[in-house]
């Protein structure tokens, strides 16, 4: 007797948390005076004793630090911990100057917020865990001179401010990883805490990532996946990773507990460390640093500096200016964006908002692209006053939309407003009479079969004639005014 029982395939879910760490923007470090900002300085300049981990010397806390880390964490929606201190975190590590990380344990800054993502027009809200401070480590470098092999330490980074924002494990696809990664970004970007340059490792992102039949509460081993410079690679990595998982079960293997680099040129994550034997971190409360009891006034005050989210932007651009939720979203994206385009709708009421969004959201963002130009740089070479001009000069029909883009291009490389392109260029449309009607001249003489048609009474002879016209005048003559010079002179043959 046969028996068909097939073994079902399970249904697993992924699911997701995430890490990230973003350098806070403060002009000194953490916990000592040195400048942070190390990006164009020789390696070991900003340096002191107590970013060098000597012993006997004793930290202090950056307030603006401490600031951003509050804003952050009321941006995200956290509950500020009224009671916030610092600990030694002990791990040996040649990029660790001290031999431990002084980082936050079990009384952060911040705890219990969440964001809003929209993914699939479908919006849901991701957990945040805690909003944490801690200090970047030192960089290494690793050279190989021909076989040779050693490591640089450079310390500038050593002691930078450092702020992480644990997700909770809330998301269940790359997608929702990704779309987290841009909206906690793009928080970041209009509190101006943080540069958020992913490129650079002002902002960076750890994933674990695991699987677990859908329906059921049991993970079945944490992976977490490290190395992702953009959001492109998170995406790519964690969608790896999701399949990946599923297929070691489905060729009846085991899932390791581990943690994996994701090598973007293979594109896949490979193994780096096991997690079975997990960091004892021997965290301990900081001796040399006093725990911080923010006043009620102090935590209103930072709440009084937090600027309009991209939320609430997104929420008042489809109000105040009736944009659809295409360009809303295009626009509120990035503070900077945001802001031109206020200046824009503001620098002339009579231009409606939906036509200086085309224009931003088309013509200005492919000049972006191809430029490479950010949107701070394009501000800079086309005031709002003179690209709010020529949006006018289109919708007025002084010049049509395809010159006007030629007009845009010439604007953002020279930076003349758009009348003195036109008026140097010629390209405005001609209303002159006398200059259209010796081009009338010209249509009419030239096409006697139209004339023809005309006579015998085909009403598109004149169309066609209005069309020869704009071609004569490359697309400069006014329509209206060309179609009736042709219709009055060719009632008067
Ligand atoms: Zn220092």
């Amino acid at each position: 007797m046969e028996t068909t029982n097939p073994i079902p395939a399970l249904d697993y879910e992924t699911v997701i948390g995430l890490e990230v760490h973003a350098q806070l923007r403060t002009r000194s470090k953490m916990y000592c005076s040195c400048s942070s900002d190390y990006a164009n300085a020789p390696p070991n300049t900003h340096v002191c004793p107590v970013c060098l981990g000597m012993p006997g010397v004793l930290p202090n806390i950056n307030r603006q630090a401490v600031e951003y880390a509050m804003m952050t964490a009321q941006a995200l929606n956290c509950s500020i911990s009224q009671y916030t201190k610092f600990d030694r975190k002990n791990y040996p590590y040649p990029d660790l100057m001290k031999g431990y990380q002084i980082s936050q344990y079990d009384q952060p800054v911040g705890l219990g917020g969440w964001l809003n993502i929209e993914v699939n027009q479908k919006i849901k809200r991701i957990g945040i865990t805690r909003v944490h401070q801690e200090e970047d480590v030192a960089k290494l470098l690793h050279r190989d001179e021909g076989g040779m092999a050693y490591s640089l330490v450079d310390v500038n980074r050593s002691g930078v401010p450092l702020m992480e924002i644990v997700s909770e494990p809330d998301m269940r696809s790359a997608e929702e990883a990704r779309a987290y990664l841009v909206k906690l970004h793009s928080i970041l970007r209009y509190l101006g805490v943080s540069t958020a340059n992913m490129e650079e490792g002002s902002f960076r992102c750890d994933a674990n990532i695991s699987i677990r039949p859908r329906g059921t509460d049991k993970l079945l081993a944490k992976v977490e996946v490290k190395n992702m410079n953009s959001f492109r690679a998170v995406f790519r990595a964690l969608e790896y990773e999701g399949e990946r998982q599923r297929k070691v079960l489905s060729q009846g293997g085991r899932l390791a507990q581990e943690t994996r680099g994701w090598v973007e040129p293979e594109g896949k994550t490979v193994s780096q460390r096991s997690k079975e034997f997990a960091h004892d971190y021997r965290y301990f409360p900081e001796p040399d640093l006093p725990p911080i009891t923010p006043s009620s006034a102090w935590v209103e005050n930072v709440r009084a500096m937090l600027p309009e989210l991209p939320e609430a932007r997104f929420n008042r651009f489809v109000s105040q200016f009736g944009l659809p939720v295409y360009d809303a979203n295009l626009l509120t994206e990035n503070r900077e964006t945001a802001e031109y385009y206020e200046l824009l709708v503001s620098s002339d009421p009579e231009v409606s908002p939906k036509e200086i969004s085309n224009w931003l959201v088309g013509a200005a963002a492919g000049i972006l692209n191809t430029s490479g130009c950010d949107i701070i740089d394009f501000g800079r070479r086309v005031n709002p006053q003179n690209f709010t001009a020529l949006v006018k000069l289109v919708s007025k029909a002084v010049i049509n939309s395809g010159t006007g883009k030629v007009v845009l291009e010439e604007m953002f490389d020279s930076g003349k407003t758009a009348q003195t392109i036109i008026n140097e260029k010629g390209l405005g449309q001609i209303s002159d009479t006398s200059e259209l009607e010796t081009a009338a001249f010209e249509v009419i003489r030239d096409n006697p079969q139209a004339v023809a048609d005309f006579k015998a009474g085909k009403a598109q002879a004149v169309k066609f004639m209005v069309g020869q016209l704009m071609r004569l005048s490359k697309g400069r003559a006014n329509p209206n005014m060309a179609s009736e010079i042709i219709t009055r002179k060719l009632g008067e043959l």
